[in-house]
This record gives structure tokens, sequence and C-alpha cells, in this order.
């Protein structure tokens, strides 16, 4: 029947073709890779199902055409579909040629070269056949640990992660007994290979995963030295999420003839997001983050920083102004990573500040801001950033601070990612008393139409009666309690100041400074400080009490405002003051 299941393949290609011809253009790239595996490899010709729900979606494993055996191994992990990097990816890998795979984190890309590698080994020898190249121990065991479950069923095939840090000893040993799919991150292979531990002579395929995360980690001439190590003939394999020139480098420089596989997932579009953008200066950016954070009140947001210091001096910045944030680096233990991330799927922690590498694989839908306080240092990830917000439908923001020359690197990615990133000016604090009035307001109407409040209303009836409060004055009263009293008296202290009644003379309000004897001010300083600052004759100062670290002042009454009003800046002997009404007596 493989001649039949082969013309079928071919009508059922040319269909696709004509149906997905307007959807997207990365299918038509599929198919071109897929005629070309057609041809290379006579079988494995792709069977589709019948009824296309979807497109390339909707492959099953058992349309591949893969060994029972490993599909009985698939089954038991629970795949049903393969995903879009596995569905060109095994076909690709298959064939023996070389192999670009780029697709999104968490796409399957462990799969999408584990299958096929599996196929092709051969279980009754012993030799090394596959070396899988892993940028870190954690990866390296995950890899294995992937393989292994698929090769659930196929008896003999034997599996090995190494990695610097263990015991290479036991390595060895372990190794003695023969293993065909090697896992291991650079340096330790080429450990291995150096002390011919590891004898690469039988070895078919090599495969780089997460290249772009080794080249990050300064592997580059690791890789190569292993990649040297290798018999002339054999494939080469290399997957990554992103494709950054030097990975382009080694692919020319080791690979002959590649089936190039990409594929632009559907959410990486940046659509739904809003994209900002703010000129800031580098010592403004934390005051900027926590002005928009308090502004847009994100329920989860990330922050992204290029440095691990930045990360943790952000984390330490944010917690000590009073938000609930934590940080993600590489240099972190995994259970401590395991951690900070179970904080933040489950919302005990609002605000996760990660680098790129350590922002791998999360995925948290509920991710509603996503900021560059850093920008990006490749186009790509800037999609690979904010792609991580505006998840299932939702709509997303995404806020990228910018300083000086840097509009110009925006303007790359703007291009790249065809997309638009707009300026915006930073929010004020009035806006954001504003907007948090606003959202109280939102919450208030919620509870009147739905909350029975009638004995509430007893209770503030009663309190009108009994005071000269009006239903006003309560009001305001409660939503100044609800906003939190600090965002109000900055977003007041403009216009109206409440001079108690605190025994002034008549006529006159008392003022209090933050600053007295202990800080060698004389009396004639305040004053010479409040006539200079506010240009009221300085004889209308009236009493001035000093004490040991603070003063008060009064001034005639209608000049009370002016006076607060043009002290707000002002210095006094170079000190910065803080000058308020008095408390009442
Ligand atoms: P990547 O390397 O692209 O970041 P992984 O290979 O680590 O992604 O896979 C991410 C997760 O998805 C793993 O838990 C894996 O078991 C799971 N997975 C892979 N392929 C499929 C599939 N076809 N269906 C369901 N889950 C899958
Ligand atoms: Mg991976």
């Amino acid at each position: 029947g493989s001649k039949f299941h082969h013309q079928m393949g071919w009508w059922n290609l040319k269909f696709h073709f004509w149906f997905v011809k307007n959807e997207e253009i990365i299918f038509c790239n599929y198919l071109t890779n897929m005629l070309k595996c057609a041809c290379y490899k006579n079988m494995h010709t792709l069977f589709f199902e019948r009824k296309y729900k979807k497109y390339m979606e909707t492959i099953r494993f058992d349309e591949l055409e893969l060994n029972p055996k490993i599909l009985r191994g698939i089954k038991d992990m629970g795949f049903e579909e393969a995903t879009p990097i596995q569905a060109q990816g095994i076909p690709a890998v298959l064939s023996g040629r070389d192999v670009i795979g780029q697709a999104q984190t968490g796409t399957g890309k462990t799969a999408a070269f584990g299958i096929p590698v599996l196929e092709s080994v051969d279980a009754s020898s012993h030799k090394t056949q596959v070396i899988i190249l892993s940028p870190t121990r954690e990866l390296a065991i995950q890899v294995a640990d992937e393989i292994r479950k698929l090769a659930k069923y196929m008896h003999g095939v034997k599996v090995l992660p190494v990695y610097g840090g263990q015991d290479i000893s036991r390595q060895i040993k372990a190794l003695k007994g023969g293993v065909q799919i090697i896992i291991g991150t650079p340096g330790r292979l080429m450990d291995h290979l150096r002390r011919k531990t590891i004898r690469p002579d039988h070895v078919k395929t090599i495969v780089l995963d997460e290249a772009d995360e080794m080249l990050n980690m300064g592997f580059r001439e690791d890789i190569e030295t292993v990649l040297e190590y290798l018999p002339q003939e054999h494939q080469t394999v290399l997957f990554s999420a992103t494709m950054p020139k030097p990975i382009l480098e080694i692919t020319r420089k080791y690979q002959h003839d590649a089936i190039n596989i990409k594929i632009v997932k559907k959410e990486l579009t940046v659509a739904n997001i809003d994209q900002y953008y703010y000129d800031v200066k580098r010592k403004d950016k934390i005051d900027v983050l926590t002005r928009l954070l308090d502004y847009y009140n994100p329920k989860l947001s990330l922050v992204f920083c290029n440095t691990k210091k930045m990360v943790d001096e952000l984390a330490y910045e944010l917690c000590g102004r009073g938000y609930s944030a934590e940080g993600l680096h590489g240099d972190m233990k995994q259970v401590q990573r395991d951690r900070v991330m179970k904080n933040f799927r489950n919302g005990k922690t609002d605000i996760l500040i990660a680098t790129d590498v350590a922002a791998r694989g999360i995925d948290v839908d509920d991710v509603e801001a996503v900021f560059n306080y850093d920008l990006p240092q490749d186009d790509e990830y800037y999609v690979h950033r904010i792609g991580r917000t505006g998840r299932a439908g939702r709509c997303g923001k995404a806020f990228s601070f910018v300083k000086g020359k840097e509009v110009y690197k925006l303007k790359d990615i703007q291009r790249y990612c065809k997309t638009k990133i707009y300026a915006q000016p930073i929010p004020s604090s009035d806006d954001v008393a504003k907007i948090r009035a606003e959202k109280i307001m939102d919450q208030i109407s919620t509870i009147i139409d739905e909350e029975n409040l009638t004995s509430v209303i007893d209770i503030i009836e009663n309190q009108i009666n009994e005071s000269d409060y009006t239903a006003m004055d309560i009001a305001a009263a409660f939503l100044y309690q609800a906003m939190g009293a600090s965002e109000i008296s900055t977003a007041e202290s403009k216009d109206d100041y409440d001079f108690h009644n605190t025994g002034a003379e008549d006529g006159m309000v008392r003022l209090f400074i933050n600053v007295g004897k202990k800080d060698r001010i004389k009396p004639g300083d305040i004053l010479g400080a409040i006539a200079g600052e506010s240009g009221m004759p300085g004889r209308l100062v009236g009493a001035i009490d000093m004490y040991d670290k603070y003063t008060f002042v009064e001034v005639p009454a209608e000049y009370g405002k002016e006076v607060l009003n043009a002290m707000k800046n002002a210095k006094i002997k170079g000190r910065s003051v803080n000058m308020e009404p008095a408390n009442s007596r």
C-alpha cells in the first residue's frame, strides 16, 4: 500500500495548497519542505486526515508512519496531535538531511528531534549514535527524560545525560554499558570526547538543542570543538527559539543544504497587544515603572531586564516600595526558580522580573503587562517577551523604556515585528490618583447594583442626622480612605491645605517645618527663606517656635497657601525641607 499512500500524499498536498493559500505563507514554506522531503526520501510521506478541521495543527502522530513502539510511548505521554514544529520537523529529520528548526519556547521541539532520532537508532548496537547538545544541566536532564519516555517501549535503547558538576567517573561507568543517545552540556561532552570515554565514530546525528541559549552562555567554541570530533558523514540538526546571526554562522559552517523550518506561531503576532514606549533616563526608570504599575494596576506583570544584576536590584527596589515582586535568573537554584514561578502563577507575586534566558518556558496566561525595562538585545526577543501577554484573545499591554539613541533600536524592532509602538507621556501622579478613583467608583457602582445596602444606609442616615456632615462629606471621606491617603495628598497638595485650629494668633496660621535647632538653623534663616521664596514681606512672619528637630512658624492666614506652595522645593542652608500645616492642638 505504500505506493497508494504516496499518491494520496501528493494529492492531499495539492489540495492543501489550494486550501490554505490565503491563510498563511508559512504553510507554503511547509509545503516546499514537505515536497523536498517527499522527493528525498520516498517514503514517510505525510498522510493527512480527510477532514480538514484546521491545517497542519491537526496532524496526528499515527499519520506520521512511525514505529508502533514509539507511537505507544507518545500515546502514554498523552500527546494527541503533533505540534507544527513536530509536524514539519519529524519528517525533515527523518529524511537524513541537515535541519534548522525554529519555533517558540514550549512548542515541543524536544520531541520534534527526539522522535526521529529514536526512529533511526539501532538498538542492537551499543555504539553511540546520537549526541544532543544542551545548554544546561536542567535542560539536559529534561531532554533525556522526555526521550526516555518516548522510548519506553523500545527495548535496548539507552539514553544518558552528561553534564558538568556531576562526578565524571560515575558518568564514565554509566557510559561503559553502551549508550546510543547521549545528551550533554558542551563542556562536559568535550571532556568525554578528549578522554575517549565517548567515541564519536558511529554518531549518525548531532542535535544542537536550544542553540541560541547555548551561544548566549558562551558555548560557541565548545560546540565547535565537539562538532570537529564527529565523523565526516553525519546529520547536523539545530533547534532554537530564535535565530540570531551567530547561529546562522554556525549553520553555514557546519550544515549542508539544510532544510529550514520556521514556525511563527499565531500567538506571537502582536496584534492584540497595545505597545507604548517612554523616553526615560536610566535613573528615572524605577519611578516610571511604579507610576505605570499604579496607573494600569495590571494583575500580573512581567518585567524584563538584560542582566542578572539588574533583576536583583529591581526586585529589591520594588519590594522596598511595597510592591510584591520577585526576580528570576539563571544564577538561581532550580528549587528557588520553581518557588518563584509558583508564586507568580498563583498570584502571590504580582510582578516577575526576569532575564530573557530565565523567562524561557514561562507560560502564564494572566500576564496583563510586559515591561521592557531594558530594550532586548535582539529584535526577535521583543516578540518573545511581549508575546507573554495578550494570551488567549485577551488584550495585553507592553511598555518599553528607551533612552536617547535607543529610539532607533525601537524603529528596527517595529520594522522587524511589523508593528507600531507608540510614544506616550508618563502618567502624572494626578493621573494615577484619578484612575484609582475611577476604579474605586466602578467597584462602588457594582456594589450599589448588586448588594443589599439597607442596613448600612441606616447607619449613614443616623450619622447625618446626628452630625453636621452631609452625605457628600461622608462619601468623600470614604473615597479618601479607599484610595489611601498618601495618593491623594500628593494629588491635592497643589491647591488645598487644611489649616487646623492650632491656637495660632488671630488671623494667623501655624506651619510646621521639619528642621530645628539641631540642624544648626536659626529663626532668621527660616524667616529669610520664607520671605525669599514666597515674596511675602518678612515682617509679616509671626511667632517662630524652634525645637530640636522641628519648628513652628506663624504667617498671616491669607498667605498660608502661598507660603506652603513656595516652600515646596525650597532649601534652608542647603537642606531640602518639608513644610506643612501644623496639626491641631
Ligand atoms: P520547547 O523545547 O519547544 O521549548 P518542549 O519540547 O520542552 O518545548 O515541550 C514543552 C512541553 O510540551 C513539554 O512538557 C512536552 O512534553 C509537551 N509536548 C511536546 N509535544 C507535545 C504534543 N504534541 N502534545 C502535547 N504536549 C506536547
Ligand atoms: Mg527545548
